[in-house]
């Protein structure tokens, strides 16, 4: 691109995790084409530059930051190169995001089979992490519903990958967090829906016993299920959640498919309780992002919907699936230290133990979590897995200059919860991870297989983030 081998200055931006906590400057390159994201291979080759792979930047880390080098952001490359309504495959560029997808294809009676709690990242960051949604128990993670996908690895090697013919290759480099190369193309198949909207439950339970049963008996009829948690209740109210179940409408259950399935429907309304509108609700939230509000705040959203008569509900799809798009902006409620999150995987024999301990620590050193989400899993067969047959619970913590050693500190002695349980971590949401932890909870066999294919896409070690300089 540039014929220097200086890179030039006006490239320079500051970037950050999205959790706002972690950040660090680079020279950021947004190719549009196959031919220019070549050219920045060159250019980092030329200037002895590393690289560092970003779509939308939603990762809460450090996983997409390269500290002063190059980083390519795919975003621009963002076009739908083929639908077929049929069969509901559809193949994209990397940086179409799961918003662009599910607008495309949900008038034609489909839907994305696996979304995150937010509709904005790409499909390249998607399958760089191998995300999940509120329905891993039953829908596998992102990659179990790819056919296939081209690859341009950091080597210059061009390659097709598909399931079936080179399934190696396939379960390896999905979840690879943008250490092989990148993805260029991806291909996957929809799932078909007969309305716009599904049915939701609501259930409560009163602590964390209560809410493994909750899941035990819904599980099995369930399409997607997701816990909050009041991380600020202790003692016998411990763990005390709110449960919503989703499910698709059979055919024929929907009277009016044809307008539910309109894109429109599926909008997100502009405004909360009718006349405040969103994009400053952010703002009202601040004065209440600290312990005291936040304990109102999980208190009241507990009791609100234990109270509540409407314990089922018809919701569009982006209602149910995007929650956390509502707020636009909501973590700036958090400050200037921004966020992190800590997610860990435990299976199902010590999961609720295992949760339990990690409750009463946060709450033992004043430090509870601000939102703290439950969800159900099922093993996979992907090399950087974070699956486990278990549970997993995301944990919010604010982060302050003043709290931020303490919080680093706090997060080892989770992991060591994590770890004792025979749990697992995942990238998407680390900031704080450790070399050990992370040796331990991938393996000796795990991280050889890496290393090796690490060295064959990548024998010049081009692809670096800040999350593999502290991890590998
Ligand atoms: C509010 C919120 C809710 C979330 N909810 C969930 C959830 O429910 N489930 C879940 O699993 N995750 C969730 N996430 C995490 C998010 O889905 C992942 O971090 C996802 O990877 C972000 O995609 P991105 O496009 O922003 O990629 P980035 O965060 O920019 O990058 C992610 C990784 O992919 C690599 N990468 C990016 N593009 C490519 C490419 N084209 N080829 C190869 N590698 C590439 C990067 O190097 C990096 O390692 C949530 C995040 C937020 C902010």
């Amino acid at each position: 691109m540039e014929e220097s081998f200086v890179l030039p200055i006006e490239r320079l931006e500051p970037l950050k995790g999205w959790g706002g906590a972690v950040g660090a400057a680079a020279y950021v390159y947004r190719p549009s084409t196959g031919g220019q994201l070549k050219e920045v291979f060159a250019t980092a080759r030329a200037t002895g530059r590393t690289i560092t792979l970003r779509g939308a930047g939603r990762s809460y880390g450090d996983a997409s930051l390269g500290r002063e080098n190059i980083v390519i952001e795919l975003t621009r490359m963002n076009r739908i190169l083929d639908w077929d309504p049929v069969s509901g495959i559809i193949t994209c560029e990397p940086g179409v995001t799961i918003e662009q997808v599910w607008r495309y294809v949900i008038e034609d009676g489909y839907w994305p089979p696996v979304v995150s709690g937010t509709m904005y990242p790409t499909l390249g960051g998607v399958l760089g992490m191998n995300i999940h949604g509120k329905n891993n128990f039953v829908a596998g993670p992102i990659g179990e519903h790819v056919c296939a996908f081209t690859f341009l690895a950091a080597s210059g090697e061009e390659l097709s990958v598909g399931r079936e013919t080179d399934p190696d290759l396939f379960y390896s480099m999905i979840g690879s967090f943008g250490m092989f190369g990148v993805f260029t193309s991806i291909k996957m198949k929809m799932k078909k829906v007969y309305s716009g909207d599904l049915d939701v439950k609501v259930y409560t339970s009163d602590n964390l016993h209560g809410l493994f049963k909750i899941y035990e008996e819904r599980i099995p009829e369930s399409d997607y299920l997701v816990g909050w948690i009041d991380a600020f209740a202790s003692g016998d109210k411990l763990g005390r959640a709110v449960v919503h179940q989703a499910n698709y409408l059979k055919p024929g259950v929907d009277p009016t498919p044809k307008q539910s399935l309109r894109a429109a429907h599926q909008d997100l309304p502009d405004t909360l309780f009718g006349f405040i509108p969103k994009s400053i609700m952010w703002i009202f939230l601040r004065p209440f992002t600290n312990n005291v509000g936040f304990k109102l705040v999980n208190w009241a959203k507990f009791w609100s919907s234990k109270i509540s008569p409407k314990k089922q509900m018809r919701q569009a799809h982006a209602a149910f699936a995007f929650l956390l798009d509502y707020v636009p902006n909501w973590k700036k409620s958090y400050g200037k230290g921004g966020l992190i999150q800590f997610q860990s995987f435990i299976p199902k024999e010590s999961a609720e133990e295992a949760f339990r301990a990690q409750f009463t620590v946060c709450q033992s050193v004043n430090m509870p979590p601000y939102l703290a989400v439950f969800k159900r899993h099922r093993p996979d067969k992907f090399l950087m897995t974070h699956a486990v047959d278990g549970f997993s619970l995301a944990l919010d913590f604010k982060v302050t200059r003043k709290n931020r050693a303490k919080l680093w500190k706090l997060t080892e002695r989770l992991n060591q919860i994590t770890l004792d349980a025979g749990g697992r971590f995942y990238m998407a949401k680390d900031a704080t991870l450790t070399r050990e932890a992370f040796r331990q909870y991938l393996g000796e066999e795990t991280l050889a297989k890496f290393a090796a294919l690490k060295k064959r896409f990548d024998p010049d070690n081009v692809l670096v983030s800040e999350l593999s300089k502290r991890l590998l």
